[in-house]
């Protein structure tokens, strides 16, 4: 059961009142609604799930075979995803929606859903899921991720464009690749210098001992 207290509530310290409710949805199977006014910027809940490689994840859940993948996980990283089915919160059942009152907000390696407008009592809670399409992507998965969110903005798919790298990400990485190759080349100077030094040295020794005997026979020429 959830928490009676209501804004009216006469108690001098209310309980704080759940910000949503889990419930059948018009749009999608299970989901989630707003239980009262959501503030712009409130962090509702967490999505929490067993942390797995995005590879594990893809073996979990085949595309072809289950359309509940995307349903359940989520990914954090380009190697990182949380699924939802193993000790998951509420956050799992969240829909999505091409025009969304929420999104997905990465803090510390953890996932938060956090209300991007203000949001009325009794709302659909959704954000864009946002995939990324594959490399290469022929549109055959197209009607697996086909969008019914019935926005105004809506796509038609949960699919977006892969990512274009950002331009200063991008730039970090090339300076940072730039530097690393600079010090492999550096390295390698500085060991074909002290190669060459030693060469050097060791003819220079080679020389001064010739020198030294050809001195030495020549005095003892001259002792004779
Ligand atoms: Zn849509």
């Amino acid at each position: 059961m959830k928490p009676t207290a209501t804004k009216n509530s006469l108690s001098p310290n209310p309980l704080k009142k759940e910000l949503y409710e889990v419930r059948e949805s018009p749009v999608h199977g299970t989901g989630v609604f707003a239980a009262q006014k959501i503030k712009k910027g409130e962090r509702i809940l967490q999505y929490t799930g067993e942390r797995i490689s995005a590879k594990e994840g893809d073996q979990r859940y085949n595309d072809e075979i289950s359309d509940r993948a995307f349903v359940l996980l989520f990914t954090v990283s380009k190697n990182t995803v949380l699924d939802g089915a193993v000790g998951g919160s509420d956050a799992k059942y969240i829909n999505h929606s091409c025009d969304p009152n929420c999104e997905a907000v990465l803090d510390k390696k953890r996932v938060y859903i956090e209300a991007v407008r203000d949001i009325e009592a009794d709302e659909e809670l959704n954000y864009d899921y946002a995939f990324e399409r594959d490399k290469g992507d022929d549109g055959s998965r197209d009607a697996l991720y086909a969008c019914h969110c019935g926005s105004s903005k809506c796509r038609g798919t949960m699919l977006v464009a892969a990512k274009k790298p950002n331009s200063k990400e991008a730039l970090k990485k090339m300076k940072k690749d730039f530097r690393k190759e600079m010090k492999k080349d550096l390295k390698k100077l500085k060991k074909d210098l002290q190669k060459d030094a030693k060469k050097k040295l060791a003819k220079a020794k080679k020389e001064l001992k010739k020198a030294a005997k050809k001195q030495t026979k020549a005095s003892k020429k001259k002792k004779k």
